[in-house]
């Protein structure tokens, strides 16, 4: 993977922070016209808020709007993507495209709706590109996953961090994974065809307010927040964690998450690139620090259930050599925010102490 242009290209885009900067404030005053699909789910609607405050036109497309705060787009399309004629109607007089629509959730969800999953992103992710070309769009950012990367190197809890060439020899995890694995190639293929300028983030599992916290599609850091919400409301302190709670990973804040995303957009790094943290952190660890945070006392139950890879981690050399930057907000920062917001979802919904009953609060997920 690794050609001499492409490490000419690092060796290049180290010392590009300066320039980058000066970029980001003629695209300010240039009002470009961006496209965030997914721009009602998590991830797009912090970044339609990011990209407005830094000056751009933006218009947001999904099959609903943001569930938990209005959006702050110029325009929102509610469009079904997986259909030719809704993506190049959402592509249309737009300069830049950032893809982050996806049918997708937590690993309960992941593991066990794969006919769909690839089905339907297969077809958002290979309909939008093709609109966004036959539009004219100029650059293109696609969001891919840890889940590309193969079975078979995250067998253990102590893990080898993930570097982008390790995706080959290719054995993703789940029809999530190929899928997104075979979208960064048509990215690829797409960019060297027809021009179109495409980059490829690999995210590794984004955690913040205002995502999806309950109903089977919420990912381990907001489930596990949900669980220890319900432990300290109802006095109940029994939390469930899928298997043994050994399996690890690392987790990132969804404020470093929208500026590595405009960062590497801005960049001229067309090849696939890690975005997380690279701390790692098991599902036992992750529950104690939450309950900290929550000044609450826990008992840990293990039961059975869909845990993913054993381990995962990223490796950052490549984000921190392109991109001059990585990830900053802690964990614990970043789980207090997020604790803060669910504990207050809850709340809301039950206005008396004597409500908190844990039939009531405890849903399905993670
Ligand atoms: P999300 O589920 O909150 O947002 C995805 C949005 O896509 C949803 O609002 C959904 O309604 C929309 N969508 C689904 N099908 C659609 C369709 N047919 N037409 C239009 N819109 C449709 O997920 P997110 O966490 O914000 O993830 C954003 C992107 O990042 C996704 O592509 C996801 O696969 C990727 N990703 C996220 C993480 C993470 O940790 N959150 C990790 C790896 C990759």
């Amino acid at each position: 993977m690794h050609s001499n242009s492409s490490i000419h290209a690092l060796a290049h885009s180290v010392q590009r922070p300066f320039s980058q900067e000066k970029e980001v404030m003629s695209k300010s005053t240039s009002r470009s016209r961006v496209l965030v699909t997914g721009a009602g789910g998590f991830i797009g609607h912090h970044l339609v808020t990011y990209l407005k405050e830094r000056g751009y036109w933006v218009r947001g497309a999904d099959l609903k709007h943001p569930e938990f705060a209005g959006s702050d787009a110029d325009e929102f399309l509610e469009l079904d993507l997986r259909r030719w004629p809704e993506c190049l109607e959402a592509t249309s007089d737009c300069d830049e495209v950032y893809a982050l629509a996806a049918d997708m959730g937590g690993m309960g969800f992941i593991s066990s709706h794969h006919a769909e999953i690839l089905h339907n992103n297969l077809l958002i992710s290979t309909h939008t590109l093709d609109a966004a070309r036959a539009n004219g769009v100029k650059r293109y950012l696609y969001t891919s996953s840890a889940c590309i990367y193969p079975e078979y190197r995250q067998t253990t809890t102590d893990v080898t961090p993930l570097r982008e060439e390790d995706a080959y020899p290719a054995e993703p995890q789940d029809a999530y994974g190929w899928e997104k694995l075979v979208t960064e190639r048509l990215c690829m293929h797409y960019r060297e065809q027809y021009g179109i300028e495409t980059r490829t983030v690999r995210f590794h599992n984004i955690f913040g307010p205002l995502g999806t916290w309950e109903g089977g599609r919420e990912k381990a850091p907001a489930a596990m927040c949900r669980k220890v919400a319900v432990a300290k409301l109802t006095g109940d302190p029994v939390v469930e964690i899928w298997g043994d709670g050994e399996q690890t990973r690392s987790f990132c804040y969804i404020d470093d998450c929208v500026e590595g995303i405009y960062r590497l957009m801005r960049s001229d790094h067309a090849e696939p690139l890690n975005l997380g943290q690279d701390r790692l952190i098991s599902i036992n660890e992750l529950a104690d620090m939450v309950a900290a945070v929550a000044g609450a006392s826990i008992v840990k139950r293990h039961v059975s259930g869909p845990q993913g890879v054993r381990g995962r981690n990223s490796d950052n050399t490549r984000l921190r050599a392109v991109l001059g930057w990585e990830p900053r907000i802690s964990l614990e920062e970043g789980m207090a925010r997020t604790y803060e917001w669910i504990e207050g979802r809850i709340r809301a919904r039950s206005a008396q102490p004597a409500d908190f009953r844990r039939e009531s609060l405890q849903v399905a997920g993670a």
